[in-house]
């Protein structure tokens, strides 16, 4: 199946912090394959602006090189690289200095649409949102795209959202949550809005209780000093995990309207009850399998960050009172999956024999890998022989249901040219990120009042012992 590519009008997107790792290893990557399918037009144009002194051609040749290595297919595409790399521009700009901000001024266009992507530190933003406002080069129609990590708590997601609605309006302000952007999590909203079979039954009548899960195979490494300022609460729950709450949560909203949309979300996050201490586990891996733990990562001997998470959230509504979310993340896990796995309660009245190791109705809707949908049923088992049982999926993952168009789009592609487009449906509201920040932060100063350690896992493992008694004490398993 083809989809059908609608050219955007061309723009001039400027991205802080072009020679940096997001820029080179999704950012411009996505980029490309808009432009190989006539998405981005030949009169756009992409500013990359960084703090060091390198020439154009430098930059084309560290663009050139980032392609082959991130673009799987950009080797095959040599008129389209070529043609892509026509449309780059290098400006020296320092954010907090007044370097290159006059320079950056001379390549914007006045008829072209402007979208500013600031793929640089958080401390940046609001030094670059001020410059592009003292030197004149936002219009009312510009956008501004900021990334995670939005805040490290309540008060300084604030600050930051003060920073950037110094210039600009919440209607120009896009913040990137690349989770959003996934197929998957945007087909979970299709196939609760588009469709009369699901609706009647998500609630918690029907619902026994939903499990979120984000899981890393890889540890921290190379990253572990960073990592260990923020740990899977910060980095994973407040943003991805809540996000995904949100979509499997929230009311139809009345239209498909960007703030439609994001009005049910919030209500979703303020619904929230406070998660009791003994509904939350955290986990730190240790060293094992002839590798370091997450402490020798992380440099610290005494460092008490999770790498871990599990809890078991309440939604306080008439939709869900009763009907439990469970959310767990972690680093150095068995495998790399992320999945929604709505869990249905069992027939009130079963007519047939007790089956052995009956699992009952999942729908598990999977972000990766293998992006896809499954519904789990019982049937017959096959053959003569009495009423047995058996438990079936029913498949369907979308890249052999839709074909490969479905696996190729990066979230990333999707969502810049969403800026352009103007769409913000995908993008997190400042409301939205201080209402989950309000919500996780008292959990994380519980914490550290307490100051007790994160419980050890293996390597490898599906987390800590007391992940799997969250569940089991309600007389459930994790998937
Ligand atoms: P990075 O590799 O360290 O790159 C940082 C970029 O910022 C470089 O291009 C650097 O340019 C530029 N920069 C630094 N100081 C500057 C200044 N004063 N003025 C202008 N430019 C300046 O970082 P990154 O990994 O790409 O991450 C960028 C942002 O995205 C961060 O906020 C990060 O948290 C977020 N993020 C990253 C990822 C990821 O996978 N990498 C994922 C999600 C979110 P010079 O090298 O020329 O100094």
């Amino acid at each position: 199946m083809v989809s059908r590519v609608i050219p955007v009008d061309p723009f001039d997107l400027v991205i802080f912090g072009a020679t940096g790792d997001l820029a080179r290893r999704k950012i411009i990557p996505g980029l490309f394959h808009r432009f190989v399918v006539g998405q981005m037009q030949p009169a756009a144009r992409i500013i990359g602006a960084a703090r060091s002194e390198t020439t154009q051609e430098a930059f084309v040749q560290l663009i050139r090189d980032s392609l082959e290595e991130f673009a799987p297919k950009a080797a095959e595409q040599g008129p389209e690289i070529a043609a892509f790399l026509e449309t780059l521009r290098y400006v020296r700009v320092d954010a907090v200095g007044d370097a290159g901000w006059r320079e950056l001024g001379q390549h914007l266009r006045p008829d072209a649409l402007r979208a500013f992507y600031l793929s640089v530190s958080p401390t940046l933003f609001g030094a670059i949102a001020d410059n592009l406002n003292a030197h004149g080069l936002a219009t009312p129609e510009s956008r501004i795209v900021v990334e995670k990590p939005f805040g490290h708590d309540l008060a300084s997601a604030r600050a930051l959202n003060a920073d950037l609605r110094r210039g600009f309006d919440e209607g120009q302000i896009y913040r990137i949550d690349h989770y959003l952007g996934k197929e998957t999590v945007q087909n979970l909203m299709v196939l609760r809005f588009a469709n009369s079979l699901w609706e009647p039954l998500w609630n918690s009548t029907h619902i026994d209780h939903v499990q979120i899960t984000v899981a890393e195979s890889l540890g921290v490494e190379g990253r572990g000093e960073y990592y260990d300022r923020s740990g899977a609460m910060r980095d994973m729950v407040q943003n991805h995990l809540m996000q995904l709450l949100c979509l499997t949560a929230m009311e139809p909203p009345s239209r498909f309207t960007p703030d439609a949309v994001r009005d049910e979300k919030v209500k979703v996050i303020e619904a929230l009850d406070p998660v009791e201490p003994s509904h939350i586990v955290r986990g730190q891996y240790r060293a094992g399998n002839g590798e370091g733990g997450y402490r020798d990562h992380a440099n610290d001997p005494q460092t008490l960050t999770e790498s871990f998470v599990a809890m078991k959230v309440n939604i306080g509504n008439w939709r869900w009172a009763g009907t439990p979310f469970y959310l767990r993340t972690g680093k150095k896990l068995r495998a790399r999956t992320s999945e929604i796995a709505i869990m249905f309660r069992d027939p009130p009245h079963m007519i047939f024999p007790k089956m052995e190791g009956r699992r009952g109705n999942a729908l598990i809707i999977r972000l990766q890998p293998d992006e896809g949908i499954t519904l789990r049923t019982t049937i017959k088992e096959p053959g003569p022989g009495g009423m047995r049982m058996a438990e079936v999926s029913l498949d369907m993952t979308f890249a052999e249901a839709l074909g490969a168009d479905a696996e190729a789009q990066d979230a990333y592609e999707r969502l810049v040219m969403d800026v352009i487009r103007g769409d913000q449906t995908l993008f997190m509201r400042g409301d939205e990120v201080e209402a989950a920040w309000a919500w996780v932060d008292p959990i994380i100063r519980r914490w550290e009042e307490d100051r007790q350690a994160p419980a050890p896992y293996d390597p490898g493992s599906s987390g800590p012992e007391d992940a799997l008694m969250l569940l089991h004490r309600d007389g459930r398993r994790w998937r």
